[in-house]
């Protein structure tokens, strides 16, 4: 059976959209089961039924026209109930309904199966029989598989509206694709698609008027991988005859006119790039492979994909340093890298959309940071189908339009045009202290990681510091460790820019999803892996390189704070700590009078929660990093967007195991501070002033908002707020009764997007 399975799914791979998805799974599953229909119902939510979609065995006509009111039949009664109905005669069940279309009445046997992604039922497969039958386990557990399989693409289309004869099947434009919250914030701009080198797939749609300049690059680019293949081939001249016949082969087909004039008419057709009519070309060539039944055949596709990645890799050099932005540029992406955001000037950049990673990914703060809009894990958006495509971005709800209607935009538009007035409302209030209502001071800081945001951060921003500078970014962006006198500078600049109030700069935490191209580290589980003080533990060279530029840097200012991320257990602390002390001594025997800085742990991993009055004895200060602390704690993949539902910073566990560090400080008497979003959150910000927090450090787009919130309560208030909470163990009740707080204190505005 699994090799059938599979033999389906590859397949079904091969097919162009959703219409020959489903026909070829009821063709296939009618013949490996043997039975006499195979059909794939689909729910229509506008018109409330179920419509045959696809069906081998029911009269064709049908398809499209067969429907049913939702919850009606068997097939009703699979998608209500959620689960597989196996029965050996259909017509003796209640819940049998005739559907005089399809022509249905002489079949008894039944299986059918619920199709569900992420919890809704979508539709439902069916199989029957004309005789009686009761199917096996490892039948049902076949389209079990198959169902679950092609639940992701059935979504996928519904998002696209890529199904047709579906009335909920909506034109792009007045529906959103539906990602995640990633930086908060609304824009509308126009699609920039960053797509990974070399990968034939991520190549967007994108059109030229110089139709004969991309003819003249694709043919370049042949040239050169045809001369290439020849110097291989003379080069590997002792391999077998059957190799060097390959390198033929490779050869024959870069002359193929299905290859060069099929790319070159595609070119002049379509009016689009040299790269996208070759990926166009690639791909209707394997198709063409991969449909065939001759083993040796079929692997042929796997050359012509090499031939295509080695034609595209000449395309792309040409066209590398030739990008334009445009004005209010949407960086829309699968995969984003802290450099490619960098690489695009300021001024331009308006938006950020990713189709992997969640709010609390790298990508995302860094957004944040930088006050733009994001959207992650927009999972359905198409993403090569949209380049240049006017754009809005939801960062609030994380909704992505592509090709707005106008109506869509008016709302947007006024949405901005709110928030425009509430930034300018909340930023009369920086230079008012972050006091409560019963004047206890909270001050509040902010995390950057770049020194193109510090310079909007220290100017009149409010902030009473620098709560988290994450040393890492400047390190991505470059293409080597930066050496002891270019971080000196660096940090320097940092330092300076904010003296004589503080600065925590925390020491390097690479490894999860924070990679430099220089130092790759290949792993399974990377967040559970080779992460922040671990690697500086087993790199002391690199370590002290760090903390020797740092404390240079502090020459003078004397407001530098050292932070240790991913801290598990005290030895570490205990162990960095030492080679601080080296690194002061080294200095001061060269000469240079060198304070020691105060040195924090960051508590974001659980163990570190159950040791806190152990670290807290060794440590200057505490920091919580809740983004990571939420996802050890709660098991939740950061950055996977198929569980961001439970990247929940008010789940009862992350309420407890914050207070218990927060008390854990305070036993030692030792300040300590969050830096993890959850300080930028207005409800979570809220929980923490009541905890007692004695420092919040945000995003400086959160900050006047929190500013806003803080000077609105009392300390009391916040304190007998979090005893509410803390009795409640539903994490969307302490939400709903925190946002009524904030309403009730008139701050409503600081909930939703607008005003
Ligand atoms: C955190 O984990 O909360 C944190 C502040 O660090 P980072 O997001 O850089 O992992
Ligand atoms: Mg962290």
């Amino acid at each position: 059976m699994l090799e059938e399975i599979r033999r389906v799914v590859q397949e079904v791979n091969t097919a162009e959209n959703l219409q020959q998805t489903l026909a070829l799974i009821v063709l296939r599953v009618k013949e490996v089961m043997a039975t006499d229909v195979c059909s794939v119902y689909l729910k229509d939510e506008l018109a409330q039924q179920n419509v045959l979609m696809a069906t081998d065995g029911l009269d064709p006509a049908s398809v499209g026209n067969a429907r049913l009111k939702l919850g009606k039949g068997l097939t009703g009664l699979v998608m209500e109930r959620a689960e597989p109905i196996n029965l050996k005669n259909a017509m003796d069940h209640p819940a049998y309904h005739f559907i005089k279309e399809t022509g249905e009445e002489s079949y008894h046997g039944f299986l059918g199966i619920p199709i569900i992604h992420h919890k809704t039922a979508l539709g439902v497969i069916v199989v029957q029989t004309a005789q009686e039958r009761n199917f096996a386990e490892d039948e049902v557990t076949l389209l079990v598989t198959l169902a679950a399989q092609l639940s992701g693409a059935i979504a996928h289309a519904q998002a696209i509206g890529d199904i047709k004869g579906l009335k909920n099947n909506v034109l792009l434009g007045n529906r959103p694709f539906r990602g995640l919250a990633g930086a908060s914030g609304v824009t509308i701009g126009t699609a920039l698609v960053i797509y990974p080198p070399a990968d034939l797939d991520a190549v967007p749609n994108r059109s030229t008027t110089d139709t004969a300049n991309e003819i003249k690059t694709f043919e370049s680019a042949v040239a050169k991988v045809r001369q290439e293949i020849a110097e291989l081939k003379t080069r590997v001249k002792d391999l077998s005859s059957e190799n060097i016949a390959l390198f033929d082969a490779y050869l024959l087909m870069l002359e193929s006119n299905s290859l060069l004039r099929a790319t070159k008419t595609r070119i002049e057709k379509n009016k689009c790039w040299a790269s996208t009519a070759l990926r166009d070309t690639i791909k209707e060539q394997v198709q063409v492979f991969d449909a065939m039944q001759d083993d040796y055949l079929r692997e042929r596709a796997q050359d012509i994909k090499d031939l295509g990645r080695r034609i595209l890799v000449h395309i792309q050099s040409k066209k590398s340093g030739t990008r334009r932005y445009p004005d209010k540029t949407i960086l829309v992406s699968d995969e984003l890298s802290a450099s490619s955001l960098m690489e695009i000037p300021r001024s331009k950049l308006a938006g950020v959309i990713c189709t992997h990673g969640s709010g609390s990914s790298h990508v995302a703060i860094l957004a944040r940071a930088l006050g733009i809009p994001a959207v992650m894990g927009a999972l359905d958006l198409p993403t090569n189908q949209v380049d240049s495509a006017k754009m809005i971005v939801d960062g609030y709800q994380g909704y992505v339009y592509v090709n707005p209607e106008q109506t869509v935009e008016i709302e947007y538009l006024k949405i901005i045009k709110e928030e425009e007035e509430l930034s300018a409302e909340l930023l009369e209030s920086t230079h008012l202290p972050t006091e409560t209502l019963d004047n206890v001071h909270i001050p509040l800081l902010v995390n950057t990681g770049l020194l193109a945001d510090i310079a909007s951060s220290s100017a009149d921003s409010g902030a009473e510091g620098i709560g988290l500078y994450r040393t890492e970014f400047p390190f991505m962006i470059r293409d080597r460790f930066p050496g002891e006198e270019e971080q000196t500078k660096i940090y320097r600049k940092v330092l300076q820019s904010f003296a004589p109030r503080p600065v925590i700069l925390r020491t390097l935490d690479i490894g999860g999803d924070k990679n430099l191209s220089y130092f790759p580290i290949k792993e399974e589980n990377p967040f559970l892996g080779w992460r922040g003080i671990r690697i500086s533990l087993d790199h002391p060279e690199i370590f002290l390189t760090q903390v020797r530029a740092m404390l240079r840097a502090s020459i003078g200012l004397d407001n530098l704070h050292i932070l240790l991320p991913m801290i598990t257990s005290t030895c570490e602390v205990i162990e960095s700590i030492a080679y601080i002390n080296r690194a002061q001594k080294e200095l001061i025997e060269s000469g240079h009078a060198i304070p020691m800085p105060k040195i924090g742990a960051m508590i974001e991993v659980p163990s570190a929660v159950y040791q806190v009055d152990s670290i807290a004895k060794h440590a200057d200060f505490l920091s919580i990093g809740t983004n990571d602390l939420i996802q050890y704690l709660l098991a939740v993949d950061r950055n996977n967007p198929n569980v961001a539902n439970l990247f929940d910073s008010f789940h009862p566990a992350i309420l407890h195991a914050i207070y218990q560090t927060v008390n854990g400080a305070k036993n030692q008497n030792i300040p300590v501070s969050v830096c993890g979003e959850m300080a930028g959150d207005p409800a979570a910000a809220l929980l923490l002033v009541g905890m007692g927090l004695n420092s919040l450090s945000m995003s400086i787009v959160a900050l006047p908002r929190i500013k806003s919130l803080i000077r609105k309560f009392s300390y009391i208030q916040a304190k007998q707020i979090l005893k509410e909470c803390l009795a409640l163990d539903d994490s969307k009740m302490i939400r709903r009764l925190l946002n009524q707080h904030i309403d009730n204190a008139g701050l409503g505005g600081l909930l939703r997007p607008g005003k």
